[in-house]
């Protein structure tokens, strides 16, 4: 894909909607970060989310002075659910995937549901463009291919102020990915995701997850940017079956190996 050349490359990030993650007794659960990189007079949105976060995702358009149809680029990472499921809502934008994830996402293995299969079809009638490593998209953001938790999936590094920022996607769902080398669910390949991980640490420290708030990596250390600190959880007594709520912390989260995520 040739470079385009903008007149203004001033570039901005913002997320829309946060990502984040919650492993529960009752099953693991976890909503996609949604971004917004403004670069000249284009607005990339990079992933989608989940269709019960479609409302949040408008209102967060519309809090940046943005219509749906103002979206001229949407990047996918990849094609499961939770990054993909808004997608047909930017029918004027060219729709970024690497072609190894919409192939796979087209014909995935039997029993990897969490592939939205049903939007891979749909965005038959959208106007899909492969990228794959390497890409520039627009000036000052280019595509790296992470596999590992999926077959195609890829990430987006992108020049902020003069630095290098990584969106990376489920490759790095959360900062624990920097101390164990490994995204917590690895749908495709182990070794695929770790060499993944390295090649993001070498590329950039300062990074966008799929599933937590912005970090900067600094040295050993993880230092959050920005964003909820905070979940609010809420129930109501009208049924009278109100479930209560414990919240735990552990050290470490066990990494997820199967096809079928746990
Ligand atoms: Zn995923």
């Amino acid at each position: 894909m040739a470079a385009e050349k903008d007149k203004l490359t001033m570039a901005t990030l913002d997320v829309l909607t946060y990502g984040f993650a919650l492993t529960t007794d009752q099953g693991s659960f976890g909503y996609s970060t949604n971004s917004l990189l403004r670069v000249g007079n284009h607005n990339i949105l990079i992933d989608t989310g989940p269709s019960s976060r479609r409302p949040f995702l408008v209102k967060a358009l519309k809090a940046k002075g943005l219509e749906t149809d103002d979206i001229d680029i949407v990047i996918l990472t990849h094609m499961h659910w939770d990054h993909c499921q808004n997608t047909d809502l930017f029918t004027k934008a060219r729709v970024l995937v690497n072609p190894t994830e919409i192939d796979y996402a087209r014909n995935p293995n039997k029993w990897d549901l969490a592939v939205a299969s049903g939007m891979a079809d749909m965005m038959r009638n959208m106007k899909v463009e492969t990228v794959s490593e390497g890409d520039t998209i627009v000036d000052g953001v280019s595509i790296i291919e992470t596999p590992g938790h999926t077959k195609g999936h890829m990430s987006i590094l992108a020049d902020i102020d003069g630095e290098k920022v990584l969106l990376a996607g489920d490759a790095m769902p959360e900062s624990g990915t920097v101390a164990r080398g490994l995204p917590y669910n690895v749908f495709w390949d182990v070794a695929d995701a770790q060499e993944s991980v390295e090649k993001m640490l070498s590329a950039s420290n300062v990074f966008y997850p799929g599933h937590d708030r912005p970090f900067r990596v600094e040295g050993d250390e993880i230092n959050y940017l920005e964003g909820p600190e905070n979940i609010l959880v809420m129930d109501s007594t009208e049924g009278g079956g109100t479930a209560s709520l414990t919240f735990t912390v552990s050290a470490s989260r066990t990494v997820n190996v199967d096809i079928v995520q746990k």
